[in-house]
């Protein structure tokens, strides 16, 4: 599998994920659109160009070619939400601890997680972990 973990060059400036990030994915072999073991970017959920944009918890890892930028990189708010929610299931089942970071992103967008089964139970889950 060929990675490449860069998310759209140029333009927009889009905070890098974190080395520690990237780790955190290497045994994931889903894309969370299609399915497929042939994921090779990081799509940001929620954008990349804020303070908690390269939490984990933002990253959604899509095939490029295909998943990411087919279609003209637009995703449904209900296929935003999905992948947030996919992420924190992930991260969960990793066994992952969240940092200041991620609360703060997980904060800002809890209607969203809220605005799914799978977020919602997730949320529940790390809440009781805390
Ligand atoms: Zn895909
Ligand atoms: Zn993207």
């Amino acid at each position: 599998m060929q990675t490449n973990f860069k998310e759209k060059q140029g333009k927009r400036k889009d905070k890098n994920f974190t080395e520690e990030t990237k780790e955190l994915f290497r045994n994931n072999f889903e894309c969370w659109q299609c399915g497929m073991n042939t994921w090779d970017c990081f799509h940001h959920c929620m954008g990349g160009d804020f303070d908690e944009a390269d939490s984990p918890f933002n990253a959604v890892p899509l095939c490029n070619a295909t998943c990411h930028i087919d279609g003209g990189h637009h995703f449904s708010e209900k296929q935003i939400n999905t992948f947030l929610a996919m992420t924190m299931r992930y991260l969960y089942l990793k066994g992952y601890e969240l940092t200041r970071k991620d609360k703060m992103f997980i904060i800002k967008f809890k209607k969203r997680y809220e605005s799914t089964e799978l977020g919602s139970e997730y949320l529940k889950y790390y809440r009781k972990r805390q």
